[in-house]
């Protein structure tokens, strides 16, 4: 790549030999599951867990670093994100069973959760079903313990292979890492390289069976083929609400409101879609007013549970 193409944000001559791959000036909309956001200055795909470790260790100290899996739980910003972004790739997407324990599994963080439940149901492990309707990779699955059908990662999770913020790799238990109900307080600077999950033996028919019906419902109750981020707020603790944040928003009345290109899902009220020419902004606005009319209406806060990241444009307002 020649550096010319670089923008203007980052001196490339800072950045470390690498036998991974820079790209610069990267429009990101098109790997977003929104299918909105700027550009990145740079993104980085690491040939493996040493080439990341030596960026890691080696990259200027205020170089922002920001770490995108599938993007299935994220909102890039119009205005793009600053400095690298990290998106892990080929070097970091196998899945292994492991030798001497048939019920353990090592896989890599780029994995689809799809594709890590397909190929453990194919071995006939049950106990991953849940991660067919996870439409994230695995590093985005251990970030936020994706989980669903009262199971979540961290009931499966044996340990963490991480890479942190100074370089270093480490394998971390699962029990040390923090899981709650959708994040794990693991550094957001440290990037998931993998993990060895546990599940238990049974016939591989009856977890695909199991698994189809898990696929069929996610047809009939979420907009799962819409360009949309998942849930976008965290549903509210008993002491807040005895209501998922999806019937307070119901209730608020926002089932189908629109802002710019952006709605509140009919199908799934704490789903936001891009119907078409959604910008981030409009999205995170539309998301404003969902907090705001919920509030208004039964007097409870909604946080966001989509990662919001990078930059508004200049026009576009304020930031949260
Ligand atoms: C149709 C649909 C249905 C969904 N259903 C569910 C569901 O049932 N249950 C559920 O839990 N979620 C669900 N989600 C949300 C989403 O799929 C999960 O949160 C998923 O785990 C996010 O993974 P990702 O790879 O897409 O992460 P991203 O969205 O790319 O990122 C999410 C966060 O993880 C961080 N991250 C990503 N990869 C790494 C890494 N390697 N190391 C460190 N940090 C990393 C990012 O920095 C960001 O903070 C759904 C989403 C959609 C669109």
């Amino acid at each position: 790549m020649p550096l010319s193409a670089l923008a203007n944000f980052i001196d490339a001559a800072t950045l470390p030999p690498v036998r991974g791959r820079y790209q610069f000036d990267v429009p990101l909309a098109p790997l977003s599951w929104f299918r909105v956001g700027g550009k990145a200055d740079v993104v980085f795909k690491p040939a493996d867990p040493l080439d990341l470790a030596q960026f890691m260790a080696e990259r200027p100290p205020d170089l922002p670093i920001t770490i995108l899996g599938a993007t299935s739980n994220l909102l890039i910003r119009d205005g793009g994100i600053r400095g690298v972004v990290i998106r892990l790739g080929r070097g970091f997407a196998e899945v292994v069973r492991d030798g001497r324990d048939e019920t353990i599994i090592t896989v890599g963080a780029a994995c689809l959760d799809r594709t890590v439940a397909q190929q453990a149901a194919e071995w006939g492990l049950a106990g991953m079903e849940f991660l067919v309707g996870v439409p994230g990779s695995i590093g985005g699955a251990l970030r936020m313990n994706a989980g669903a059908y009262g199971q979540e990662l961290a009931d499966i999770c044996i340990s963490a292979e991480i890479c942190d913020n100074q370089g270093n790799l480490m394998s971390v238990p699962g029990e040390q890492l923090g899981f709650g109900y959708r994040h794990c307080l693991v550094s957001p600077r440290d990037v998931f390289i993998g993990c060895r999950l546990r599940g238990r033996l049974d016939d591989s028919a009856a977890v695909m069976a199991r698994m189809q019906n898990i696929v069929d419902q996610r047809e009939q109750t979420q907009p799962i083929r819409a360009r949309t981020g998942g849930s976008t707020f965290r549903n509210p603790t008993p002491d807040q609400s005895s209501l998922k944040a999806w019937q307070l928003i119901d209730q608020a009345g926002c089932r189908g409101l629109t802002l710019g290109g952006a709605q509140v899902s009919p199908l799934h009220c704490n789903f936001l879609l891009n119907t078409g020419n959604a910008t981030a902004s409009d999205l995170e606005q539309l998301g404003e007013l969902v907090r705001q009319r919920v509030l208004e209406s039964s007097g409870v806060q909604l946080h966001w549970e989509i990662k919001r990241v990078g930059e508004n444009l200049p026009a576009s307002g304020s930031q949260s």
